[in-house]
């Protein structure tokens, strides 16, 4: 008979390690004095776990090391170049495919071909950088989440979800013609890493297919996004998570990924459509800045790697893990009393730092103070979701409160094992007994444009 063992293992062994960065209290005191309590201005070397981003900081397989080694750094038609695009078009169904350094690139480059003043990007909600490059094209992004993604405390399966009707209403009153184009994040980055349901999909393409409006996935988290349906969606449990991904892309118009995310790649990304007049078009911007169209600011190692992560990511012994670990990070702070959006998405979990310290205005940066004694109590760097870098200001300079104050917890794939998350576990434990410890922090300098990578903060009086 076949056991159905309860434990969720890590699904590989480690061939290659890298030793972590071990200091003392007084060592991160030090550190954080000298990076003016900005996580981001730490070194690296000085951080324990490092949960800052799940981007381009995943482990490669040693069949990714050795596509690396056999890489073809030809110019022009590199055999690496057509690995890659024969894994794309299988996986998606998108003729044109045209790969680029990271995901950005790809926005920069889409935007700038259907961007510009007066249109309007609609989206279940679009990602930092998505938004910055079509406000940078003149055009407007607007986000349409589920009212269910806001409440952070009650479990929903598809948080990630767009509001059908209100993007309805909004087609109907801006016009199908300024809108031309709609962007499902899969999943939902800005918003908990929160996946969408296949249903959704098919209602906002049904929408936009109603009124001629292409629809795109920002799929840098497509795997986790179709494994959370298999887990959550009824009629998809026994179906192959590769046929979920496939039936995904299958419902969009073309796709854009940063491959430093589920391609288990450090460094990638690609655009991918149908349409032929966008994509020659987006391959003139592309020789412009990022390269040529076999390479895309690539090289041919980079482009088999992103070739064999994007069949590895659809392992299902590996996404059960995967997701299985942010679950259990989630359940460990929610024994603790850690308020978290719950439930945990795909790839990390965010730490609700607004109920968790209650006591600490908006105005003090409660979730950077948050990640900063995380980060001196126990050498582990998160990120903050906040006042600080959301950046709003007043006239005078005084940083307007964000409607969230999270600490996202962000998971590397492949790197950390359970013990490096019972170890976070145990410091949160800390953290909820000691909160009164936790001090609220003030601005000494901070710039206009996107105040949190370079921002200056010290302990409030
Ligand atoms: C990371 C990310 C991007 C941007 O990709 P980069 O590779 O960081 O440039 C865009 N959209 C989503 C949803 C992302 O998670």
């Amino acid at each position: 008979m076949e056991h159905e063992w309860k434990t969720i293992i890590e699904p590989f062994k480690i061939k290659s390690v890298e030793p972590l960065g071990l200091t003392t209290r007084a060592e991160r005191l030090e550190a954080l004095e000298r990076a003016h309590y900005n996580l981001f201005n730490i070194k690296a070397e000085k951080v324990l776990i490092d949960l800052l981003t799940d981007s381009g900081t995943g482990a490669m397989s040693a069949a990714q090391w050795g596509g690396i080694m056999t890489g073809d750094e030809s110019y022009a038609g590199a055999r690496s170049y057509y690995n890659f695009e024969n894994e794309i078009r299988a996986l998606t169904g998108f003729d044109e495919i045209i790969p680029v350094h990271q995901g950005r690139a790809a926005e920069k480059i889409l935007f700038s071909v259907i961007g510009g003043k007066g249109r309007y990007i609609i989206s279940n909600s679009h990602f930092d950088t998505t938004r910055a490059n079509v406000e940078f094209s003149g055009a407007e992004a607007m986000d349409f989440p589920v009212k269910e993604a806001l409440d952070f405390d009650k479990p929903a399966p598809f948080k990630g979800n767009a509001d059908v009707p209100a993007m309805a209403k909004f087609i109907k009153e801006i016009g199908a013609a300024n809108i031309p184009l709609c962007v499902m994040t899969v999943t939902n980055n800005s918003l908990g890493g929160q996946p969408v349901s296949m249903e959704n999909l098919k209602a906002v393409q049904n929408l936009c297919r109603k009124h001629g409006i292409p629809m795109f996935l920002d799929c840098a988290r497509f795997a986790e996004n179709a494994y959370l349906i298999k887990l959550r969606e009824k009629g998809y449990a026994q179906c192959p998570v590769r046929e979920i991904a496939e039936e995904m892309f299958e419902l969009a118009d073309g796709a854009w990924m940063s491959c430093k995310k589920d391609a288990l790649v450090n460094i990638g990304g690609f655009l991918a459509m149908n349409n032929r007049e966008w994509s020659g078009k987006a391959r003139q911007l592309l020789i412009l800045t990022e390269g040529f169209s076999t390479y895309g600011g690539l090289a041919g190692r980079d482009l088999e790697a992103v070739a064999i992560g994007l069949r590895e990511v659809l392992d299902e012994n590996y996404l059960r893990y995967r997701i299985r670990s942010a679950q259990y990070l989630g359940e460990g702070l929610l024994k603790h009393g850690v308020p978290i959006i719950n439930p945990p998405g795909g790839h990390g979990v965010y730490v609700n730092a607004k109920k968790f310290l209650p006591r600490i205005s908006p105005s003090n940066f409660p979730a950077q103070a948050l990640g900063c004694a995380l980060y001196l109590e126990g050498g582990i760097r998160g990120v903050e979701i906040g006042t600080l870098m959301f950046g709003r200001r007043d006239p005078k300079g005084a940083f307007l409160p964000a409607p969230m104050e999270l600490l996202r917890l962000a998971m590397p794939r492949r790197v950390y094992t359970q013990s490096h998350i019972d170890y976070v576990i145990e410091v949160f434990g800390w953290l909820a007994k000691n909160k009164e410890s936790i001090k609220g922090l003030e601005i000494v300098e901070a710039p206009a444009i996107l105040p949190h990578f370079t921002a200056k903060l010290k302990p409030a009086k």
